[in-house]
């Protein structure tokens, strides 16, 4: 049995197909990117699988469990957790307050003393240990990358869902986040991640599922899936730098 099977899921919006029957599966501790030019259907995928959005139709299941048409707390209780394109932290509350709250209603539901230290644990990991009082509204854009996945990982899932995490940090900065990756993923979690820095995905990801036009067009090892014509095809005039 697969970890994760995705079965003819659609996702209509009016007459647009964001996700138009997509069908795959992971086995757990893989770690796979999501690929496909801007307007393919990523997020929205994304947005399936955990449940921001209800699927029109498909089957989307984890360990034997369906998730479609459950909510999005039931969702995170059986494990799985994202980050957001456009990071969602909490300005005004500090670090440790908006690592906690993801603790408190994450896969354990921790209370007190445990959630503090599923938090402290989680900013530890992701390189924001020592800053647990500081407002996260004064955080740097890196930062605030950092505590968006301390917030992800602090709900202690199983599957992580991880919308273009990398997209905007410097040279620097890009190797720091593809070694935190490497450490979540031989952590033994099981990864989604959407990225469009090829190189990263080179780094990280031994196969890659790549959609264009809300369809699946490759489901590949990467580099069979780069040098694909129908991907290079998808791409062309986009923003493939392989
Ligand atoms: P990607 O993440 O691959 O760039 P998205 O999943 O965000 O693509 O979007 C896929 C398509 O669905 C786009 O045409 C987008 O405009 C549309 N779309 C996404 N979310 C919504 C929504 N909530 N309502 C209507 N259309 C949407
Ligand atoms: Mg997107």
């Amino acid at each position: 049995m697969s970890f994760l099977s995705i079965d003819n899921t659609v996702k209509k919006f009016g007459g647009l197909r964001a996700v138009d029957n997509v069908s795959f599966s992971m086995g757990k501790g893989e770690i796979i990117g999501l690929l496909g030019p801007n307007g393919s259907g990523k997020t929205t995928l994304i947005n399936l699988i955990s449940g921001a959005l209800p699927t029109t139709s498909g089957e989307i299941m984890l360990n034997g469990m369906q998730l479609n048409g459950r909510r999005r707390d039931q969702i995170v209780r059986a494990g799985v957790a994202r980050t957001f394109q456009l990071v969602r932290i909490l300005p005004s509350l500090t670090l440790i307050e908006n690592v906690m709250i993801t603790a408190v209603f994450g896969r354990q539901a921790h209370w007190g003393a445990a959630a503090i230290q599923v938090a402290e644990q989680a900013l530890e990991q992701v390189g924001l240990a020592g800053r647990a009082a500081s407002k996260a509204g004064d955080l740097t854009y890196i930062d605030q990358k950092r505590l968006e996945l301390a917030r992800a990982i602090a709900a202690e899932p199983e599957l992580l869902l991880l919308d273009e995490w990398l997209a905007g940090l410097n040279p620097t900065e890009l190797t720091e986040g593809i070694a935190l990756i490497q450490k979540l993923h031989r952590s033994g979690l099981t990864i989604i991640m959407v990225e469009h820095i090829i190189d990263a995905v080179r780094r990280l990801c031994p196969r890659v599922v790549v959609m264009n036009s809300g369809q699946l067009i490759a489901d590949e090892k990467t580099e069979v899936a780069l040098s694909d014509p129908r991907v290079i095809t998808a791409y062309l005039g986009g923003e493939i730098d392989a």
